[in-house]
């Protein structure tokens, strides 16, 4: 039993060094099946990505990789209080979110605004950090795409104001408005339908 679990920790200690004298190289499966040596290495991979917090990249999260192909861009694993919040409370802030990234808008499994290249995979974040003392409640946690949780895109980040939002809107195509007012009628159902209902009965009053 114990000599199992050595080669395990051993397989997945060559993935990981591999990995990381290989920052910003494309591997491919046959690759990194020879470096572990044994044949459940995509699940030491998942480990790495899943429980030590390495962002392993595939086709998933990079339209340009094809399947099977394997990339880490920096050596940093993500900070391990993401990983401590638990799948129900993960799902939890993610629906509430509407699956959105809550500081530049990217939505899960699309590509992203700013790096169109990659698809947005979005984590959970804190609102007021837990070492200023925030939580690991719902209340102090969001969606967040990776983009964003790297600081790559911080500047830009900023809410946009009500004003300049409503210029953009009017502004932008009757294809891109009509989009916003589908998303906004199914973020908002409840005030959509009644929002509707004041227009409806004002036009049948004036007519
Ligand atoms: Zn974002």
């Amino acid at each position: 039993m114990e000599k199992i679990q050595k080669s395990k920790d051993g397989a997945r200690a060559k993935l990981r060094a591999h990995f990381l004298a290989n920052i910003g190289r494309v591997m491919n499966s046959e690759e990194l099946r020879a470096v572990a040596g044994i044949s459940e290495w995509a699940r030491r991979i998942r480990e790495l990505r899943d429980n030590e917090g390495y962002l392993i990249l595939t086709h998933n999260d990079r339209s340009e990789l094809k399947p099977g192909e394997y990339l880490l861009e920096i050596a940093k694993p993500q900070p391990a209080f993401d990983r401590a919040i638990s799948k129900e409370t993960r799902a939890f802030v993610l629906d509430r979110n509407g699956f959105t990234c809550q500081m530049c808008g990217a939505v899960a499994g699309e590509p992203h605004p700013y790096d169109s290249v990659r698809k947005t995979r979005l984590h959970i974040g804190h609102i007021i950090d837990k070492s200023m003392g925030g939580k690991d409640e719902p209340s102090n946690l969001r969606a967040i795409c990776s983009v964003c949780n790297e600081g790559a895109s911080n500047l830009t980040l900023t809410r946009p104001e009500q004003l300049k939002l409503l210029t953009q809107l009017r502004r932008a195509t009757s294809t891109d408005q009509l989009a916003a007012l589908r998303w906004l009628i199914a973020k908002f159902p409840t005030q959509a339908s009644s929002e509707l209902d004041i227009k409806l009965k004002e036009s049948n009053s004036a007519a």
